[in-house]
């Protein structure tokens, strides 16, 4: 999820050509009655393949250090999310348009050429967004390949599209980075225009699987700062708790502001300033008071 993290990158590969607009390999357009039907066969092409997993809509990737999970990451970031997040640190992954159409075995390969990186760091793949469980076919042959591989993988989501995910795609992600953007439901749905239930349940559901868990709350001074839904948040992490590895509690910062003007976006939190580390602390506190490891 684009939550905002000030990201430390390591390196930022640009290797390998990228198409963008066109999906490599999805052979020619079709000769009907001598017209060719460019756009309509890719139209179609991309339908298709994007339902099998043949191709996906990458926004970027970077490999990382100390975020998105342990060690070293190669971090995919997907287009397309079904949350509208107030504080969205890459408005453009919101709608399934900005990006580069990708083979799903040229971002494998990609994946794979990093394993001794993983391998000395204890990293991995994660994949993020935007909403990973948008482009599910996509996200799933990605992750699927990487475990296959030996390969460490994550998923950073909020939860909202879990229920598309089977049993058997849970056992194909080892950490789950689960954002739970707030914990009264009515704050839930101003923050990010959508219902808090189906993160609980995907929680609830993650915990009976026994899979592992790190949470992020992000601190918005006005927004998700109010006791009751701190109270709230760190109520239902709690009861996650067996699977919890850990929490973060990231600060809010406005460094999105600019792509939200430039998609022609209004940002309604121009004005607000990232939170004191004193309430950033208080915060955390309220997490740790429930057992919880918090960061
Ligand atoms: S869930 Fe979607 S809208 Fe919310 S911060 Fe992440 S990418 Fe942005």
């Amino acid at each position: 999820m684009a939550d905002g993290l000030n990201r430390e990158v390591t390196v930022a590969p640009s290797d390998g050509p990228r198409v963008r607009g066109a999906a490599r390999g999805l052979g020619g357009p079709p000769d009907v009655g001598g017209i060719v039907d460019v756009a309509e066969h890719n139209r179609r092409a991309l339908f298709d393949a994007r339902r099998t997993g043949d191709i996906g809509l990458v926004h970027s990737w970077e490999l990382v250090t100390a975020v998105d999970g342990p060690g070293t990451r190669m971090t995919l970031f997907m287009s397309g999310c079904p949350l509208r997040c107030k504080y969205c640190h890459n408005p453009d992954t919101m709608e399934l348009r900005e990006g580069t159409l990708e083979n799903v075995d040229d971002v494998i390969k990609r994946v794979k050429r990093y394993r001794s990186v993983f391998r000395a760091s204890g990293g991995g793949l994660t994949i993020s967004g935007g909403e990973p469980l948008f482009q599910l076919a996509f996200t799933r042959r990605v992750l699927a390949a990487a475990k296959e591989a030996g390969i460490h993988t994550a998923v950073d989501t909020s939860g909202n599209l879990g229920h598309r995910l089977s049993d058997d795609d849970l056992d194909l992600v080892d950490l789950f980075l689960l954002d739970v953007k707030s914990g009264l439901p009515e704050t839930y749905e101003k923050v990010t225009g959508q219902k808090l239930k189906p993160t609980i349940e995907f929680g609830e559901r993650l915990v009976a699987r026994g899979k592992k868990m790190w949470i992020r709350f992000v601190l918005v001074p006005g927004l998700t700062d109010d006791p009751a839904n701190v109270e709230a948040t760190a109520d239902i992490v709690a009861r996650w708790a067996p699977s919890v590895e850990r929490v973060e509690v990231l600060p809010f910062h406005n460094m999105g502001a600019d792509k939200w003007a430039n998609l022609g976006m209004t940002y309604e939190l121009a004005d607000v300033r990232p939170p004191s580390r004193e309430s950033l602390e208080s915060v955390r506190e309220v997490f740790r008071s429930r057992g919880l490891t918090t960061f």
